[in-house]
């Protein structure tokens, strides 16, 4: 068994003086797999200094420099590519499958970055493309200083690209916390910055929970950011830990979002399209579409199409390559969800029959997956983020009727349409309130372009040029003309 009694500090795994550990989980054997210390304050306040004293000459160091860095974490984590996929799916409990993707998301996110990065020497000092009268205006990004990066479980080394390539390349210093539920992927990039000899203080990872050492990160004076995904609950605390000391904050929070299927969209395509939405990663993503508007016309072929698919599905263990359905992360995760089934018999909430993979393993934290039809828009299975394979579906008359029923919700991270028509899907799209809308396609979120939304889906945007701009502070100089 595994024992992470240190946190990456300064360039180095330094023992912490802290006597609080937790638990790590393998979620299919449901056996403890490691122990990991929680970082104390101090441990958190000797990051904070360390990447205080880095970040002068971090953010001194060309674009092009940093560039070399980000190529070098990238290739770093694609050489371990077989051992981070065995401990994703053994850690998060994801088939082998979908821990493949998530590395080599992680590796496109550092490779895209380090194209930015060199990028950006070029732009430093460009002259302004407003008109001052006898003023000349030149603009520099300065990086906006130390950043405290906390992320959640669901995408271990994906999340934590999202936040420590852009910043990196912006040229801030970090703290990073990954999730306490799945951390082992996440010690790789500390191994990897020492492997590749990232200057010391520029980045450091401080293992724990959200009690001690979240808690500690977020309200540190020494933190000029903070940028955070995770539940929105825990994201409105981190806003008001941010409002000490007006501090910039990123937030990626929950979804609950739509997936909207016309009567002329072909079946096979839709029916592929929504339980992928809904049974990836088992549900557990915030950008999962758990919720379903299917034309009239169609609704009755599509459960059935569902259903079948649904059966098909092979749960067990995650680490062998034939399993597409692998159990929750956490036993608590599998309460949460429970919860909600045991809301829906109480609602009387109709599920469709038929619906269950035909085979179930004897161990882990399953969920079977549930498909609700005909589910009232103020039924709390419909309006509130499950985090689990059950998808809530309602039929509609008109595409009118499909855009204001997904738009009435309190978030607004990602929707999706499944049309035969372009035109009708693209109409659709623009009329939906959503940070990411996917037509005919769904679930892709490619390092070049931003991934955010609105409501209460957070606040900002990561990726894409908009995501290197959350680590940065524009700087105006003026000159007046000769
Ligand atoms: P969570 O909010 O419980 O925890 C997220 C992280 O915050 C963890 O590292 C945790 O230790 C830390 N944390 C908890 N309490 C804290 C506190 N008071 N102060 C500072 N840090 C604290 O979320 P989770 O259960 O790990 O993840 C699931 C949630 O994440 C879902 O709601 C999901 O929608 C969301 N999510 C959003 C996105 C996105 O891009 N919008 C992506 C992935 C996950």
């Amino acid at each position: 068994m595994q024992e992470i009694r240190q946190q990456f500090i300064d360039g180095a795994w330094r023992p912490s003086n802290a006597t609080h550990g937790l638990d790590v989980i393998d979620p299919y054997r449901e056996t403890k797999i490691a122990t990991l210390t929680v970082g104390s304050p101090q441990d958190v306040d000797a990051a904070v200094q360390a990447a205080r004293r880095a970040l002068p000459a971090w953010q001194r160091l060309s674009g092009e420099a940093r560039g070399r860095y980000l190529d070098a974490l990238a290739d770093g984590l694609f050489a371990r590519r077989d051992a981070l996929c065995r401990s994703i799916s053994r850690n998060g409990g994801k088939p082998l499958a979908e821990s493949q993707l998530d590395v080599d998301d992680a590796v496109a996110c550092y490779r895209h970055y380090a194209t930015v990065a060199r990028q950006l020497d070029a732009r430093q000092g460009e002259s302004s493309n407003a008109t001052v009268t006898g003023v000349h205006v030149r603009r520099y990004w300065d990086p906006i200083g130390v950043v405290g990066l906390i992320t959640p479980w669901n995408f271990p080394l994906v999340t934590a690209a999202w936040k420590i390539a852009p910043a990196l390349t912006a040229g801030c210093s970090i703290v990073f916390k990954p999730s306490e539920v799945v951390p082992l992927p996440e010690q790789a990039i500390a191994e990897i910055a020492q492997e590749i000899g990232l200057p010391p203080g520029v980045f450091n990872l401080i293992n724990g929970d959200g009690a001690h050492a979240g808690t500690a990160l977020t309200q540190h004076p020494g933190i000029d950011k903070l940028s955070f995904t995770g539940s929105t609950a825990t994201g409105e605390s981190v806003m008001r830990a941010a409002a000490t000391g007006v501090r910039n904050v990123s937030l990626e929070l929950g979804g609950k979002s739509a997936i909207i299927v016309t009567e002329d969209a072909d079946l096979a395509q839709a029916a592929g399209l929504v339980l992928n939405g809904i049974v990836a990663n088992a549900g557990q993503m915030c950008s999962a579409t758990s919720r379903l508007l299917v034309h009239q016309a169609l609704a009755e072929p599509l459960y059935a199409a569902l259903s079948r698919h649904i059966e098909a599905l092979v749960m067990g263990d995650p680490q062998d390559d034939s399993t597409t359905l692998g159990p929750l992360v956490s036993a608590r995760q599998r309460e949460t969800v429970g919860r909600y089934l045991a809301q829906a018999e109480h609602e009387g909430l109709r599920a469709v029959s038929g619906t269950r993979p035909r085979q179930a393993p004897g161990q882990g934290y399953f969920v079977t997956p549930r498909l609700f039809r005909d589910v009232p828009v103020d039924s709390r299975l419909w309006r509130e983020e499950i985090f689990g394979p059950v998808l809530c579906a309602r039929s509609f008359a008109s595409d009118e009727e499909a855009i204001a029923v997904a738009n009435d919700s309190d978030f607004a991270l990602a929707a999706s349409v499944v049309s035969g028509s372009r035109d009708r899907a693209a109409a659709i799209a623009q009329q939906l309130v959503a940070g990411t809308v996917w037509t005919n396609m769904d679930q892709v979120a490619p390092p070049s372009l931003a991934w955010g939304g609105g409501r209460k889906s957070g606040i900002g945007r990561e990726l894409g040029q908009e995501g290197l701009a959350a680590y940065q502070e524009l700087k105006q100089v003026m000159t007046p003309m000769p």
